[in-house]
This record gives C-alpha cells, structure tokens and sequence, in this order.
C-alpha cells in the first residue's frame, strides 16, 4: 500500500521513539553541518562550500560526483565550489548524509549483520538507481544515487539499535530460506526495515517521490501508483536496481539463471535488453570506481550480455550428445559410391543395420550427383570405378561448397604408399583396405562421425556469432545515437554540440568566415519545477526547445547542453547577424503559449550571444563568453538577450 500523500510515513513515530535512545545512524560532522545548514532556504553556495571544506574527503567524493554523473558532461570540475553549483543543493546534502554514514557504520555490534556486504550492496545499488533514473527519467540521476544508496538503511539501524535481537533474527533467516525477513521483524520490533527506511529519510528530509518508493520497492506489485508517475518510475527503478546489484554480488555460478527476472524487470520500465545490458556493464564499472574511491568491496562480473546467452556449445553436448549416428537433424546420412553391385548390397545392409540412412550411386559421376542432391555427412566409395574413380570424385567434390564438409572414406585393394599419398591429396579423409571387414568399418565411421560432429558445433557457432555480429551492428548504431541525443528533446546532446562546434571551428579557420554562437537559459525554471511539478518541467523544456529552434535558421544547430540550456552554433554568422537571430530566438519563446489542464504558462529565457574575434583562442573561450552574456542578461532582469563586450585587444 503506498503511503497516503498527506500522512507522515507509517511507524514515523516509532522512529523518533529509536531517536530518543540515542543509537540511529546518524550523519556526523561535516555532513550533519551541510544537513543543519541546508534546512535554510536561502542557503548560498560559498556558505556550504565553507562547511563541506572542513571535511577533505567530502569534498574529493562531492568532486567526484559532480564528474561522473550526467552533470559531468560539462567540463570536468576542480574547485568544490563548482561542484556544488553542478550537483545543486538537495544533492549535495544527501550525498553529504550517504558518505558520512558509509564512512561512520562500516563495522558495528550485530554479529550476523555482514557490515562490509551491506556497503558493497548499496553502492552497487546506488550506482544502478542513478543509470536507471537517468535512463528513463525517474529522477535527477544525482539525487537517485543517494536514495539508491539508503534504500536498506532500515536493515543497518535494526542491527545497529538491536544487535543481539537482530542477529538472532538473521541467524533464523539462514536456517529457514522461506521465511521472510520482513515477517520476522514484525514479529520482534512490530516495524520493518522498508518502513524504518522510508521514515529515516523522511526524518532526513527527503521528498516524497524518493521516500514513498523506498516504502514500496521490495513489493512492487502491492504499490498501486499510477504507471505514469514518478513514484511508479522511481519504485520499479529501485527494485531493478536491487536485482542489478544482487547480481553484481551473486556467485558466478547464479548469475545466468538471474538473467531473465532482469529483462522482465526492464520490461515493466520498457528496457530493452541490450540497453538494459548495455546500462548494467555501466554500472558495474561505476561500482568498482566509487567502490574504489570510498574503500568498499566489489566484484568483477561478466559483460551482462555474454551472462544473457545460452551456455556455450561444450556444455550444451555434454548434456545431450547425440546418439552415434544422429546428428541434430536426425539420422545421419551416408552416399555409397561402388560399381560393384555385391559390395554395395554388403554395404549399406552393414550401415543401414547401425543406423544410418544410407544413399547409393553406381559410378563417380553419380556419386557426384547424389552428393549434391543428398548433401550426406559421410561417404564410403570405391576407389577404381570405370569414368570417374574415387579419387577423382574427392577432388570434385572438395571443388564445391557442399562437397567440401562430407567426411570421405575410400575402399582400396591398392596400398602402395604414392597412391596413398595422391589419395589424401585429392581430400580424402581415411582409407580402408578390402576385403571389408565390418568390425575395422565400424571404427573408422565413428572417427568420421567424431569429425561431422565437431563441424557441426563449429558451423553452429559460427552461425550465432553471425547473428549476434548483424545484433551488435544495430545496438551499436542506436547507442551511437542514443549517445549523441537528448531523450527528452530529441536534439543533439553535449557530447555532439561540442564535436560539432570543433567542426564548425576548423571550417571557419578554413574559410575565414565569421563563426558565432548563442547560449539560452530558460528563466526561473527550478521555479516552475517547483510549483508546477517536474513533468509540467518537462513540458515547458520541449516547448521552449521547439520555440527556440523555430527562431533560428537552417544553418543554425540547436543542442541541450545542460538541464535547462540550450547552445546554438550559428556558422557563417558575424555580430551584427548573432544578434538579429539571438533576438528572433527570443522573441519566438517569449510568443509561445502553453497549454497543461487548465494551467497557461509563457515562455522565457536569457540568450547570451558571442561572435568568435581575433583574440579568441578556442570554443571553449567563445562559449564562455556566451555564457557570461547569458549571466549579464540574468542580471538585466532575464527575459531579454545579452553579449558582453569584445575583449580589451578588439576593443581597444
Ligand atoms: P535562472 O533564471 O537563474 O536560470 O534560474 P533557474 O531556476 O532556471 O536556475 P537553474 O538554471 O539553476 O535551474 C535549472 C533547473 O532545471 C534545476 C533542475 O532541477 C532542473 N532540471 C534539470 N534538468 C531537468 C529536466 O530534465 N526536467 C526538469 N523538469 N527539470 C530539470
Ligand atoms: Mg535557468
């Protein structure tokens, strides 16, 4: 049952009770400073920076954060302050509180709690809540990391709180596999550890849509949440998480059969299994980084596409070797060439007896013809035949796709060695001498079947790395551009503005032609998240997306450059020009008018513009000072569009 919008999270009250005896985790130091100081509302950035400095690693993880998640697209980040400015303040004060309790409970009195599992777990969890929340945009990837990382942190204030309780609880879990953890505490505390969970981050001050999911995630199906909520979103992406991170530390021999609960997994949040597959290799190497970074354990797991596949070939025929005579296809197939009518009557009674299905032909050139037609797995032929003996029918055949796989024995009364030799020349692959003798012909058609059979396992794997090589193609080219457009607007990212503007750079060093570029910043939009909700958020950052880029001409390429920015590159463009269209860009999402319910909202945004001079060393030089003409128009009161002056050597 999820809980109701406007009551506290259940058993709130019996988390102040386990306060008041004093032995919750809690954040220490620096962090409990940063939770202290973030209750503010008015909490400016260099206050916060002042306290987070106090705490070294604090600050080394904060910096770390701010260059590995989506935010990191920007320039890699050095000073903590910028850090902060990126993460944004909730982040980095639920950041401050998942460090500082990792660091504070790595060991504690609860003998049967495993403390160092539990961090390995939830980092891995972590990591999996932040690329599934960026993925489908359940949350801002950055504050789903936290949550991710607190989602258990009931189970570590049960065993911290009742140690000698909770581990007799833990010692009765091992024993009874089917009993459930959640039922056992009920019994022994009357709350369970979901519960303690979503209270504690209530208590921490997280919002709703993280603290309702943490409640649900272990019993998805029971929360009913509308699927097109954030709640509904952020729950199924915690249970995915957790599958994630159970499968990073499940021994290596349970991985596979774990494999199809995560696809049906990602199903429910419409992953498709090589992005799921794709997100989880991610995720595993995030892990080993932070786990890294914060002195925590992790593991080294298999490409999740390779764990997706079917056993490989040798396990599979230890299974179930065909029978000797059998391939997959059924009963093998063996040409008998002779032009001896006795010795092909002998012959085939002899093969149709073990099991084979047995085709005959009178001479070569028959034999020939059959074997195209029947395609056999064996042949037994005679090697002197009127027209075309056997070793002539060997060369013909090793000629011809089909031919070149059947596994060919030859009759011979000939044993001179040079005949031999041409023989095994011409392709042959055994000899037998006559008179037959049906023990010896026994022998050598089980080495040839040994033969057929490992052509086959080749042939078959052949043909799945084919299939999985014409798969890669198409996963490749769909995350190739996956990793250059934004989802929501369906523009070009980051990571393209930059290669493209590079582009665009060279060309104009080229052509000597004037290269501008514009930055817009949608106004007070934390503001309309805020009051209005996210996907109204969403709605307006598509709106102003498509507004900007009917302001703009052909030439001109529009990008999502960060959460609420956009970069336009405008080739060819001079000031004169830059301006012009920096003002049809304002103009076009100030006109716009949207439409949610009975909800109408305007559009408005700061345009920076600035046109590469003389001075300007790279794009990273002319973006900044489009960046500081957005900042000067901020200042002039947003809504209007802005360029800062030339630099002192033009200006002069
Ligand atoms: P200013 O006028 O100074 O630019 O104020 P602002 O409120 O726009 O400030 P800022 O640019 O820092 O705010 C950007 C906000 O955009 C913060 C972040 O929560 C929100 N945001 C980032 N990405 C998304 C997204 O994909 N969807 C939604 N709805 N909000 C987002
Ligand atoms: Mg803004």
């Amino acid at each position: 049952m999820p809980i109701s919008h406007d009551s506290l999270p259940p058993k709130y009250e019996k988390l102040q009770e386990l306060k008041s005896l004093g032995d919750l985790p809690s954040p220490k130091g620096a962090a409990l400073a940063v939770m202290r100081l973030t209750r503010k509302e008015d909490v400016s950035i260099s206050e916060l920076a002042h306290v987070v400095q106090t705490d070294p690693a604090l600050v080394g993880r904060l910096i770390k954060a701010a260059n590995s998640t989506q935010a990191g697209a920007h320039r890699p980040v050095a000073a903590v302050q910028d850090a902060l400015l990126l993460l944004g303040v909730p982040t980095v004060r639920y950041l401050a509180l998942s460090f500082s309790l990792l660091s504070g409970y790595r060991a504690g009195q609860c003998a049967s709690f495993d403390y160092r599992r539990f961090w390995s777990y939830s980092l891995a969890c972590a990591v999996a809540t932040q690329a599934l929340a960026g993925q489908i945009r359940a949350a801002p990837p950055d504050e789903a990391f936290s949550v991710g990382l607190l989602s258990r942190i009931g189970e570590l204030a049960l065993a911290t709180v009742y140690p000698e309780d909770y581990a007799r609880l833990l010692g009765q879990l091992a024993v009874d596999r089917a009993a459930s953890l959640a039922a056992l505490e009920q019994a022994t505390f009357a709350m369970t550890h979901t519960e303690l969970s979503a209270a504690m981050l209530h208590d921490w001050g997280l919002p709703r849509m993280f603290v309702d999911p943490v409640y649900s995630h272990e019993t998805p199906e029971q929360a009913n949440f509308p699927p097109e909520s954030r709640q509904y979103k952020m729950t199924w992406t915690l249970t995915l998480a957790r599958l994630i991170a159970d499968i990073c530390l499940a021994a290596e021999s349970e991985r596979r059969a774990m494999m199809s609960k995560l696809f049906l997994l990602g199903g429910k949040l419409s992953l498709e299994s090589e992005t799921l597959t794709a997100l989880c290799d991610r995720v595993v190497s995030g892990w080993q980084d932070w786990a890294q970074q914060l002195n925590v354990d992790s593991n080294i797991v298999p490409p999740f596409d390779e764990l997706s596949k079917p056993p490989s070939a040798p396990e599979l025929s230890q299974a179930g070797m065909p029978s000797a005579t059998h391939d997959s296809e059924g009963a093998m197939r063996v040409l008998v060439v002779d032009d001896d009518n006795s010795m092909r009557t002998l012959l085939k009674a002899l093969l149709t007896h073990s099991g084979y299905e047995v085709h005959e032909a009178t001479n070569g050139q028959q034999g020939f013809e059959k074997a195209l037609e029947v395609r056999p797995q064996i042949m037994v032929t005679d090697w002197m035949m009127p027209e075309m003996d056997g070793v002539e029918l060997t060369r013909a055949l090793r000629q011809t796709k089909v031919g070149r796989s059947i596994y060919i024995l030859i009759l011979t009364a000939l044993e001179a060695e040079d005949k031999l030799i041409e023989a095994f020349d011409a392709g042959v692959d055994d000899f037998m001498s006559k008179p037959l003798k049906s023990r010896v012909l026994g022998a050598r058609l089980r080495a040839g079947q040994r033969v057929v059979m490992l052509q086959n396992e080749i042939e078959r794997d052949r043909e799945e790395i084919r299939r999985f090589a014409a798969e890669l193609a198409v996963t490749n080219r769909r995350l190739q551009e996956a990793a250059l457009t934004d989802v929501l607007t369906g523009f070009p990212n980051r990571r393209y503005a930059i290669e493209r503007f590079q582009q665009e750079w060279l060309a104009s060093n080229r052509s000597n032609r004037p290269l501008s570029c514009m930055v817009v910043d949608i106004d007070h939009f934390k503001t309309i998240n805020d009051t209005h909700g996210h996907d109204i958020g969403d709605l307006v950052l598509k709106e102003t997306a498509q507004a900007i880029k009917s302001g703009l001409r052909a030439q001109d390429v529009v990008c999502r450059t960060g959460g609420d920015e956009f970069l336009v590159i405008c080739p060819e463009t001079d000031i004169v020009a830059a301006k012009v269209c920096g003002e049809r860009v304002h103009r076009a999402v100030a006109n716009m008018r949207l439409m949610a319910g009975t909800l109408k909202l305007t559009g408005s945004v700061s345009v920076g513009y600035a046109t590469r001079d003389a001075g300007t060393k790279d794009i990273d030089a002319l973006i900044k000072r489009a960046d500081e003409g957005v900042y000067l128009a901020k200042q002039q009161g947003r809504n209007c569009i802005a360029c800062v002056p030339d630099v002192p050597a033009k200006s002069g």
